[in-house]
């Protein structure tokens, strides 16, 4: 069986609908298990109804609501033909409509949206377009079978950002699925969502339908994870910023996981961890240009490059990056002064993307959206520390980066032109950061671009693009 995994822009409209049930048809023979995101900018307009709401903005919330519904019914009426089949589907789509006006009035009364109300708004974009497709796929004579999360995506209750009871994911699963993907049966299903033991509707951090699909890939032993966006593949650069980007044509788990991680938004980095687990392929393909191979990533990516030999593969980038440097009020020992910060670190669960210290002084980046004003106090008592707001990082990512001492002169004669405020060289074998100012960011990426990809051609790892396949800037964010 294999997992195919469909992002928002793959289901935003009818047409997109119906050419993910076309994928879908043609890969039949491969006992696919389909797990849907919601549709383009849908979680973004439910985050955006509830907080409207909470702001006493109730009007302005039932306003994005209603667009929110007309784009779902919308979408039923251009891909659906069998009228009664539409006129039930339109009916559960405004049920979901009245389920959702009620939470925003209650939100807009207590003027509090917690965690777990967020979560429960966040449900209904997976739920709605995992039910259209699976509607629309019925009716183009797909044996198909929808299923909710919450019978199989037990997670913990850390809503927003919730991880999966892997036990329980298992054997709910198992025994859910049984025989029916061998049976013929078609399983459609949400991404993105899941539910505690208690009842409660989770989510599992933004963006993070694609681990949703290696979940499932994991437990039902795939034999390929495939994630159908809206690019060629992973690409070099971000194709919003770099002009002439290459799509690579494999990478390692490793890579991948760096690479999501210090930026890149085409996988969710938890993606690659139960994929690596179970050793399964992860493909990257484009839903608009479905004949074409994609990226691969897997284990097998490390024959493609000659052992030991380095190489970089991308460029990539994280902006509103905050760099906190402290030093301790008093100086007993170096040791005593980094448990104190990491303690605090674990107790705000505040994930440092980079640290670093040398005896007394430590400094560490952190995404701006880290809870870490939570810890300045407590911070505050140990040591003296400064912030530096709005700062880019900027990595290069691939393998062995510190075995070829000519890489070091490429990139610095980059960075001669622009501060360093901060940089990880030496940490990891797969990626080299630095941090600097955001006002410079873009040039740098493009530049660092044009000098590790736009005048080498390895075709053995890299493949151009036809320049059709550029994207439109600044898509759904
Ligand atoms: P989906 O809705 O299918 O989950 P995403 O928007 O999450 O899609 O991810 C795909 C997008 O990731 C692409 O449209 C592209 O703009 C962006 N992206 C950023 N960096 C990269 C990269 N290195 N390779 C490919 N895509 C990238
Ligand atoms: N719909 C969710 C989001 O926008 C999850 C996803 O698309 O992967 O974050
Ligand atoms: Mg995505």
């Amino acid at each position: 069986m294999i997992i195919m995994k469909f992002g928002g822009t793959s289901t935003q409209d009818a047409a997109a609908m119906l050419n993910v049930t076309e994928i879908v048809k043609s890969h039949l023979h491969k006992h696919p298990f389909v797990v849907i995101s919601a549709i383009a900018q849908a979680t973004n307009q439910l985050e955006q109804m509830c907080n409207l709401a909470k702001s006493g903005d109730l009007e302005g919330g039932q306003v994005v609501l209603k667009n929110f519904i007309k784009r779902h019914l919308y979408i039923v009426n251009q891909a659906i033909t069998d009228p009664v089949e539409k006129i039930a589907i339109n009916t559960k789509i405004n049920n979901i409509g009245e389920e959702l006006a009620e939470l925003i009035r209650g939100v807009a009364i207590i003027k509090e949206l917690t965690p777990r109300i967020l979560d429960k708004f966040y449900s209904y974009g997976e739920l709605l377009s995992s039910m259209i497709v699976y509607h629309i796929m019925k009716e183009k004579g797909i044996d198909s079978l929808w299923i909710d999360t919450k019978d199989f995506m037990i997670t913990d209750d850390n809503y927003n950002r919730a991880l999966p009871v892997m036990e329980s994911v298992h054997d709910k699963l198992i025994s859910l699925t049984g025989d029916l993907l061998k049976e013929g049966k078609t399983l459609v299903t949400q991404g993105f969502i899941g539910f505690t033991l208690d009842g409660d509707r989770t989510t599992m951090g933004r963006e993070s339908s694609d681990f949703s699909a290696a979940i499932i890939g994991s437990v039902l032993n795939a034999e390929d994870i495939q994630i159908w966006t809206d690019v060629d593949g992973i690409l070099t650069g971000d194709p919003n910023i770099v002009e002439n980007p290459k799509k690579i044509k494999v990478l390692s788990f490793e890579e991948a996981y760096e690479l999501s991680l210090l930026g890149a938004k085409v996988l969710h980095p938890n993606t690659m961890l139960p994929a690596l687990e179970k050793n399964i392929p992860i493909h990257v393909f484009n839903s608009k240009r479905p004949q074409i191979s994609g990226t691969l990533v897997s284990n097998s990516a490390n024959t493609f490059t000659p052992q030991n030999a380095s190489v970089i593969k991308s460029v990539t980038y994280k902006t509103n990056i905050n760099l906190i440097n402290i030093r301790p009020k008093v100086r007993s020992t170096p040791f005593v002064f980094w448990e104190h910060i990491f303690n605090l670190f674990t107790k705000y669960k505040i994930n440092p993307l980079l640290t670093s210290t040398s005896e007394f002084k430590f400094s560490a980046a952190f995404e701006t959206k880290s809870n870490i004003d939570s810890l300045k106090h407590e911070i505050g008592e140990i040591g003296d520390f400064k912030i530096k707001e709005g700062l880019a990082l900027i990595s290069l990512v691939g393998s062995n980066v510190l075995h070829d001492y000519s890489l070091n002169e490429k990139i610095f004669s980059e960075f001669r032109r622009t501060k360093i405020n901060f940089m990880s060289f030496g940490t990891s074998e797969s990626s080299i950061s630095f941090m600097i100012p955001v006002d410079h960011f873009k040039e740098t990426v493009r530049r660092l671009h044009q000098i590790f990809f736009e005048t080498q051609d390895d075709s053995n790892i890299f493949e151009s693009l036809q320049t059709t396949n550029i994207i439109t800037p600044d898509k759904e964010a």
